[in-house]
C-alpha cells in the first residue's frame, strides 16, 4: 500500500469526525463505523501551502468565486455561520497560521489527517509542492479547450465576462505548454496538437479525471454535430459556435476514455446570481450516456445534481455514470442530503461517492479547511442517517450497512479510479 499510515490520536479523531448528536435517527454503531473509515474525497479545491516569501496560491479553481457578482448566499455558507466558526476554532486550535508555519509543505496533508481523509481529488489548475500524490490526486480543467474562437458573442452578464477571460488565459497556458504559438489553421491540427497534447500531458502528470465547469459558461445540452460542420466553424469563425464546442467536447470525452481518465461534470445549482439552474440538470447529459461511442468514458456527476438529485437516481443505471454528494454536504443539512444518498443507495450503490467540495470561500475564517471540516462532518452524518433508515426499514442487514459505508467512503472511488 503506497498510502501513508495516518497517525491521529484517537480521541481527537472521534471529536472531529463523529456525527453530531447521534440522535434518534442515527444508529450509534453505524456512526462509529463511519467515523473510523479513511475516506477518499471525490471532489475538492485544496489550497496549496506556500512558504514565507512565496506568492499565495490562486490555482484552486479555473473559475474562482471571487469573480462573481454578489448573490443571496445559502444560509449555511454565510460568513459567521456557527458551524464554520466552530470548524475554525477546532482546526489547529483556531490558529491556522501557526500550523502553516509548523507544518510547512505538509500542512494540507495535516488537514486531511484531522478529518480522516486519506486521499483528496484536487480539482485545480495545477498541483505542485505541498499537494502531492498519493494524498492528493489531480483533476485539471478542460473547459478552456472548447473555446478556440473569440468568446465575446457568448457573454451575457458580468459573471460570464470574467469567466471567459479566465478561460482564455487558461487556453493560452495550454497552448504554451503544448509548444504551440498561434491557433492552428485546421480543426484537425487543433485537436491533435493542442487538445490531445494537453490531455496526454495531464494524464502523464497523474491526472485521474478532467473537470468541466461547463454550466457556468453554457447549458449541459451537448449535441452531436458532423465533423464537417465543426471544421467549417473553426476555419471561418462563422456559423454555429455551439456545434464546434460540442464537437470538441466529444473529442475530449472520447480521449479521456482512451487515456483512462474520468470526466467530471459540475451538475446542479452553482454559485452566482446569474447561474442557469435549469441548464444544470444532469438529465440533459443523457444523450452522452446513451452514445455507444462514449461507453469507454466514465462520467461523474459532481454535487449529485441538487436540486435534481432524485431525478439523477435514474441515470445511475447507465453503466458509466457515477454521482457524488459534494457541496450538498455543506450547503444542505444532513437530513436533506441523507434523502438523496438513501435513494441512490437503494438503487445502484456501487456508483455513490463521498466528497466535500472543500473550497476557500472566504478565508481565513471560511477557508478550504473549514469547509472540508463542515462537509466531512455533515456528509458522514448524512450517510449514517441514510444507512440507519435502511437498516430500520429492514432493507439491509447491519453488516451490509457497514459494507455500504465502506463503499461510499472509499471502495467505489478505488474501483472507479483503479487506486491501489
Ligand atoms: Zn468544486
Amino acid at each position: 500500500m503506497p498510502y501513508r499510515i495516518v497517525v491521529v490520536p484517537l480521541l481527537f479523531l472521534s471529536a472531529c469526525t463523529a456525527p453530531r448528536g447521534a440522535g434518534p435517527n442515527v444508529d450509534a454503531q453505524i456512526a462509529a463505523e463511519i467515523a473510523r473509515i479513511k475516506a477518499i474525497d471525490n471532489h475538492a479545491h485544496p489550497v496549496r501551502p506556500t512558504l514565507d516569501g512565496e506568492p499565495p496560491d490562486h490555482e484552486y479553481d479555473a473559475l474562482p468565486v471571487e469573480s462573481l457578482e454578489a448573490q443571496s448566499e445559502p444560509i449555511r455558507q454565510r460568513p459567521g455561520s456557527p458551524e464554520l466558526l466552530a470548524a475554525h476554532r477546532e482546526i489547529f486550535g483556531g490558529d491556522k497560521a501557526a500550523a502553516a508555519r509548523k507544518y510547512g509543505r505538509d500542512y494540507a496533508a495535516q488537514v486531511l489527517d484531522r478529518l480522516n481523509i486519506e486521499t483528496m481529488l484536487a480539482n485545480r489548475v495545477a498541483l505542485g509542492p505541498g499537494l502531492t500524490t498519493p494524498r492528493f490526486l489531480w483533476v485539471p480543467f478542460a473547459d478552456a479547450l472548447m473555446y478556440p474562437l473569440p468568446t465575446d458573442p457568448l457573454i451575457h452578464n458580468s459573471d460570464q465576462k470574467a469567466f471567459f477571460a479566465l478561460e482564455a488565459r487558461l487556453l493560452q497556458r495550454y497552448y504554451a505548454e503544448s509548444g504551440i504559438a498561434v491557433r492552428p489553421a485546421t480543426l484537425g491540427d487543433y485537436l491533435d496538437k493542442v487538445v490531445r497534447a494537453t490531455l496526454e500531458r495531464h494524464k502523464s502528470a497523474g491526472a485521474v479525471a478532467e473537470k468541466f465547469e461547463m454550466v457556468y459558461l453554457r447549458p449541459l445540452t451537448i449535441g452531436n454535430p458532423a465533423r464537417a460542420d465543426a471544421e467549417q466553424v473553426y476555419a471561418t469563425g462563422r456559423g454555429d459556435y455551439t456545434a464546434l464546442q460540442d464537437y470538441i467536447f466529444r473529442f475530449i470525452a472520447t480521449e479521456c476514455g482512451r487515456l483512462g481518465m474520468a470526466v467530471h461534470f459540475h451538475t446542479g445549482a452553482g454559485g452566482g446570481g446569474y447561474f442557469n439552474v435549469t441548464a444544470s440538470n444532469p438529465l440533459l447529459l443523457e444523450p452522452l450516456f446513451n452514445d455507444p461511442n462514449l461507453r469507454r468514458t466514465n462520467f461523474v456527476l459532481l454535487h449529485g445534481g441538487w436540486p435534481f438529485e432524485r431525478q439523477l437516481t435514474a441515470l445511475l443505471t447507465k453503466p458509466n455514470v457515477y454521482a457524488d454528494f459534494s457541496a450538498q454536504s455543506f450547503m444542505n443539512y444532513s437530513r436533506n442530503t441523507a434523502a438523496a444518498i438513501r435513494a441512490w443507495l437503494e438503487y445502484v450503490p456501487e456508483k455513490v461517492l463521498y466528497a466535500t467540495d472543500a473550497y476557500p470561500y472566504a478565508p481565513p475564517a471560511a477557508g478550504w479547511e473549514e469547509v472540508a471540516s463542515v462537509a466531512n462532518t455533515s456528509g458522514r452524518e448524512a450517510l449514517a442517517i441514510a444507512l440507519t433508515g435502511m437498516l430500520r426499514d429492514r432493507e439491509i442487514t447491519r453488516p451490509r450497512a457497514v459494507e455500504l459505508a465502506r463503499m461510499v467512503l472509499r471502495g467505489n472511488a478505488r474501483a472507479l479510479y483503479r487506486l491501489p
